[in-house]
């Protein structure tokens, strides 16, 4: 029988990985002879949802399997050792079961909400009863259970890509990870085409690792399966791993986004996704931040370019009151969108005041203040009139059609790049992970 596995909510800021526990509960599949029929999905929900650790991943796996699977999968994770962290009430992990051929389109648009709006509890477990899902607290506490029923439902059967994850022994997760800037540049040069989001260019920094004391070694993300081991290899960091596994994944195909733009909901920690109109300039605030003040329908919102998020903060100062962008981003706590990407769809003309050259030295004049006659600085010259004129042009850097994206550092985990494109389909099979000291033997 078909037996969907949705895992979520497992660890907190200092310990643990989700993906680390589903690729413990992947070995102990291969372990007793079950197989994957495909490969494991990592699926990013909301982005702005506030109870999330990281990147609020969450884990589905599908397996042709029997009750006793079942059973093998709650042992294995009742003897896992969570850290609780009591002032956020996490973690609350949550496995779900799921037996059944297809997905039902509730279970979609379950998925499809988690990956915009807020999800309560109740409505978790009123689809868990509707379809029969069976659901096991692993702690006090069911939130997981939320991010455990979304990634049963995702689908990525059309837009997806892949993430080859290595990851270290746990007794090693205090070690400095050591992976230099040159050797993933060096990586991400050969592999520009199939994989993204490898490092910053202009921060200068490697992407691939995490910086917490998780047991991820590194993730490379890409389009290719094939190609991610290839790059994985080149990085030559074998001794310090103890199993990869490849994941296929919602990340980098602006799912969110593109489901938001059908959503007419403006609340907090929501995704927002919307063609609107600026009403006034930008606003540079402390710290470099550009506000845009802009309407959509008529409802006024503030939108937020941090400086962080480097080019797109450069940009947004460029735009002028009358453009017509589409904003992408998350709805934060005071209601403000924190931009993630902007599209200009229609700028309005830019008007340019210029000063004329003085035609007695031909320097260029200077105004002798607003309302005032106009005088040359080099041979003294006064013209006592006002004499700039306005000359309509177009903004030399933005153009219609630009789309707009922060630095790579900056981006969400679900962010589309530059170079999109349409993954490989392949089946999964054992060349696709590996676990060190253990064989398998699925085909
Ligand atoms: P990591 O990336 O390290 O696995 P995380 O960032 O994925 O951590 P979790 O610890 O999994 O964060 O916590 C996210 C929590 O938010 C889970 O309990 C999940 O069920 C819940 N959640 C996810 N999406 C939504 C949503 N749209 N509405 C409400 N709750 C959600």
């Amino acid at each position: 029988m078909i037996i969907r596995i949705g895992l979520d909510d497992t660890d907190n800021l200092n310990y643990g990985c989700t993906t680390y526990i589903a690729a413990e509960i992947i070995e102990e599949i291969f372990k007793h002879g079950y197989n994957l029929k495909d490969f494991p999905y990592l699926v990013r929900l909301n982005p702005n949802i506030p109870y999330k650790t990281r990147g609020n991943a969450s884990i589905s796996l599908i397996v042709d399997g029997d009750e006793n699977l079942i059973n093998l999968i709650i042992n294995k994770l009742k003897n896992f050792k969570f850290i609780i962290d009591p002032l956020r009430n996490k973690p609350q992990p949550v496995l779900a079961f799921y037996v059944s051929n297809k997905i039902p389109n509730g279970l979609r648009n379950f998925y499809k909400k988690a990956l915009t709006q807020v999800i309560n509890i109740d409505e978790a477990i009123e689809i868990a009863n509707k379809y029969k899902i069976n659901y096991y607290p692993l702690l006090n506490g069911t939130r997981g259970l939320i991010g455990s029923l979304a990634a049963i439902g995702a689908d990525l059967s059309k837009e997806y890509s892949y993430e080859l994850l290595a990851y270290r022994d746990l007794n090693d997760t205090l070690t400095h990870r050591n992976i230099s800037y040159k050797l993933v540049e060096k990586m991400d040069e050969i592999f520009s085409e199939s994989t993204f989001g490898n490092i910053d260019k202009n921060k200068k920094r490697v992407l691939i690792t995490p910086h917490g004391s998780d047991p991820v070694f590194l993730g490379i993300r890409g389009y290719d399966p094939n190609k991610l081991i290839q790059a994985y290899n080149f990085l030559n960091v074998e001794d310090k791993i103890t199993k990869w596994i490849i994941y296929k994944t919602n990340q980098g195909t602006d799912i969110h986004l593109k489901i938001a733009k059908e959503l007419d909901i403006y609340k907090p920690y929501y995704v927002f996704n919307k063609t609107v109109i600026l009403i006034e300039d930008p606003k540079i605030i402390c710290g470099g931040h550009v506000i845009l003040k802009v309407r959509i329908k008529d409802i006024v919102m503030d939108a937020i370019a941090y400086k962080q998020s480097g080019i797109l903060n450069r940009f947004a100062r460029l735009l002028k009151k009358g453009d017509i962008i589409e904003i992408g981003g998350g709805i934060n706590k005071n209601s403000s969108i924190n931009i993630e990407k902007i599209i200009v769809k229609k700028l309005t003309t830019r008007e340019q005041k210029i000063i004329p050259y003085c035609i007695y030295c031909g320097k260029k004049m200077d105004s002798e203040g607003d309302g005032q006659g106009i005088r040359c600085d080099n041979c003294a010259q006064k013209y006592p009139f006002k004499f700039s004129f306005i000359v309509k042009e177009n903004c030399a850097y933005l153009k219609d059609g630009m789309i707009i994206l922060p630095d790579y550092s900056s981006r969400r985990h679900l962010s589309k790049y530059e170079n999109y494109t349409t993954s490989k389909v392949i089946k999964f099979s054992s060349q696709y992970f590996h676990f060190k000291l253990k064989q398998t033997n699925i085909t």
